[in-house]
This record gives C-alpha cells, sequence and structure tokens, in this order.
C-alpha cells in the first residue's frame, strides 16, 4: 500500500480546499470528467482528494496520482464554480507536493530532465534561432518562438517569422529556453521554474529588446502572468494576435467560413478574447461563426496539464470532441502550437474535414 506524503504546498490553499461546496456544478464544463465519468476526474473530485492528501487520511496511491493529472488546468471550472474556488492552484500545488515526495508520471519526469539538459521538452540539442538559420543580435523587438513551435510545429514559428518579414519590422530570434510552463503545470519545483523565467529574462534583457511577442499561448502566459510575480519583466510582453490587430495588414480574400478556438492559456488564463477576432476580421470575403462554446466558455483542446505527454489516449478524446463542434466550418482556427497539434490529432480520430490552422498560418497566406 502507497504512503501518505508530506503536503506542504496544499497547506498553503488549505482555505481553497475549505470552499468548495461540493455542488458539482463543475461537473457540466470540465472536459476530463466527461470521458472519465466519475466524480474521481471532476474539479469537485480532485479537491477531495487533495484535501485527503493534506489531512494524511489517503494516501499517494496511483489511483489518486492519476485523478490529479488527468486536469488539463483549463480553468473552465472556475468559471462555472459558484464560490470561485482555486481549482488550479490546488491541483498544481497537490502535484507539488507529490513531485516533492518522489512521486512523478514517468513521461513528466523525462520532460523535465529534458528541460533541465537541452532546455527544452524535446531532447532537442540545438538553440532555438539556429533551427530557423538565425542568430540572436540587438533589435527593437524580440520573437519568443518557444519549444513545440521551434522543434516539432515549426509552422506556426516560420509563418510568424514570415509575417515580421513582411511588415520589415527589425527584429531578433531570441536566446530562448524554456519558459518553464510544463515544469511549473506537472508540480515541479518553483526553484527550477523561477530559475528558467531568470535565465529568459536575463538574455532578452541583454538583447536590448523591448517588446517580445510570441506565438505560443502557454510561453505568453508564463510571461505576462505568472513571470512578474517572481522577476521583474523589462520589456513589453504581446501576443502575436495582440501585435497583429493594432496594425494595418492588407490581407487577399479567402471565401470560407472559418471559426475560432480559444486556447485556454491565452482566454481564461490571460484573458486574450478580441485581439485574435480582430485579426480575423481583417480576412475579407472570409464568413466567420463562433463555435456553441467560445471566449471564456471555450472547451479545452485536452493538450494541457501535462495530459498530453502521460494520458494521450484522454487527451485524444477531448480534442476529437473539441473538433467535431467545429464541424460546420471549412477552417478552425487557432493560436498555440500545442492547440493546432492536439486538434489535427483530434481532427484524425474525429476524421472530421475542417482545416485546422494556426491563426499566424492564416494570416502569413493571405499577406
Ligand atoms: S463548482 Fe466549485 S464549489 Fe461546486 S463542487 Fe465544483 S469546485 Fe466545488
Ligand atoms: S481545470 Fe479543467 S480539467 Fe481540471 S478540473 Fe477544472 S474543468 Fe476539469
Amino acid at each position: 500500500m502507497a504512503d501518505t506524503i508530506d503536503a506542504k504546498n496544499l497547506e498553503e490553499v488549505k482555505k481553497e480546499m475549505m470552499t468548495c461546496t461540493m455542488c458539482g456544478f463543475c461537473k457540466s464544463v470540465c472536459p476530463a470528467f466527461e470521458d472519465i465519468g466519475w466524480d474521481i476526474g471532476v474539479a469537485r473530485g480532485r479537491v477531495i482528494l487533495a484535501y485527503g492528501l493534506m489531512q494524511k487520511e489517503i494516501p499517494a496511491d496511483p489511483s489518486v496520482v492519476e485523478a490529479l493529472y488527468q486536469c488539463t488546468t483549463c480553468k473552465d471550472c472556475e468559471r462555472r464554480c459558484p464560490s470561485k474556488v482555486k481549482v488550479v492552484e490546488v491541483v498544481e500545488r497537490a502535484r507539488r507536493d507529490l513531485v516533492d515526495a518522489d512521486i512523478v508520471l514517468p513521461a513528466h519526469r523525462k520532460v523535465v530532465e529534458s528541460i533541465k539538459k537541452y532546455g527544452n521538452p524535446y531532447g532537442d540539442e540545438r538553440p532555438v534561432a539556429e533551427v530557423f538559420g538565425e542568430k540572436p543580435h540587438k533589435a527593437r523587438l524580440g520573437y519568443f518562438v518557444g519549444c513545440t513551435s521551434a522543434y516539432r510545429n515549426q509552422s506556426t514559428a516560420k509563418a510568424t517569422i514570415s509575417i515580421l518579414k513582411k511588415l520589415g519590422e527589425d527584429y531578433t530570434l531570441l536566446d530562448e529556453s524554456c519558459c518553464g510552463s510544463v515544469m511549473g503545470r506537472v508540480g515541479w519545483s518553483e526553484e527550477d521554474v523561477v530559475a528558467q523565467m531568470k535565465r529568459n529574462v536575463r538574455s532578452i534583457a541583454d538583447q536590448g529588446v523591448e517588446e517580445v511577442i510570441f506565438s505560443c499561448a502557454g510561453c505568453y502566459r508564463m510571461f505576462k502572468e505568472e513571470y512578474p510575480k517572481h522577476v521583474e519583466v523589462p520589456f513589453k510582453v504581446s501576443h502575436v494576435s495582440e501585435f497583429l490587430a493594432d496594425r494595418d495588414i492588407k490581407l487577399s480574400t479567402l471565401d470560407k467560413k472559418i471559426t475560432y478556438h480559444d486556447p485556454c492559456h491565452l482566454g481564461r488564463h490571460s484573458l486574450v478574447y478580441k485581439a485574435p477576432r480582430d485579426v480575423l476580421s481583417k480576412v475579407p470575403g472570409a464568413s466567420f461563426k463562433e463555435m456553441p462554446r467560445n471566449s471564456s466558455e471555450a472547451r479545452c483542446c485536452g493538450g494541457g496539464g501535462g495530459v498530453r505527454s502521460a494520458f494521450p489516449d484522454l487527451s485524444e478524446q477531448i480534442a476529437a470532441k473539441r473538433v467535431m463542434e467545429a464541424d460546420f466550418a471549412d477552417v478552425l482556427v487557432t493560436t498555440c502550437p500545442f492547440c493546432v497539434n492536439n486538434l489535427k490529432v483530434g481532427k484524425d480520430r474525429s476524421r472530421s474535414k475542417v482545416e485546422i490552422k494556426d491563426l499566424v498560418e492564416l494570416i502569413d497566406t493571405l499577406m
């Protein structure tokens, strides 16, 4: 039988756990619960498990660990929760206590070891700029590519670079390392996450950059919402959609029905809803229609919170359902390479015909 653990991180959010009235409203929105099907897979169940761990009333056995790691940290339950319980904070604190007790899922250990060794979760030894044949230099504008766009879904980064060139921007790629999002989401020590923050801020500041743009919603959320809690960020932080929404860009006509998926990191976690829609409104000829669940109510793609790497089947199920919600459209646009990847997997699984595109890919092809 597994042991109980010391839960000093959960102790700090005890009030959050005590605030849950067990009303069950979170059941109506949790994307993981829809597939798991019983209380262990919904916010309410996760809060009870976390409380039980903290009180040493339950051991950290595999079923408890699995339940706490099957949360995508999408934050939709917090939106729905009448008591405003900070569920994601509770889940991530519980994960930190598990990691402190050396209870780590193998997929997550591999990812974090790679970040510590190579600066990215994919075990690639090349610096990000080198992947795109560029060298970091001094410039007003920096583009933080992010690991997924550098080493996996390069179309997002290539399109962003192409747009910056077409706009004649004085930009540079950065001497970047993983933003720390994955480590934070899976419960790695704050010390290690803050070390990534300090390393990135120092190297970006050394390049004299005044504004950094991000095409990855997860990296953007880190720099915009999480970094300032731990380090001084001496440059402006913009998502590429905010950057493009402010510009007068001339685009060719697109005679297609388009819709938009809000990445959880950009939407509910960073409250950026308008900018991507403003950019899409610049596309002549396109007919835009919202998905039934959109903006703050948008369904998660299933890829976040370490679920994609540790529970790929659950992640794909959630993605397939999200893609089906866009079946009325020709193109499902989103603005995060991680969402693009997962939605594409969901498309294959659901056999949907909708085309999945990153916002920058769509805009680049029309410029
Ligand atoms: S909606 Fe909030 S208060 Fe109600 S059970 Fe879920 S987490 Fe608890
Ligand atoms: S954050 Fe998302 S996946 Fe996690 S419990 Fe809440 S609704 Fe479910």
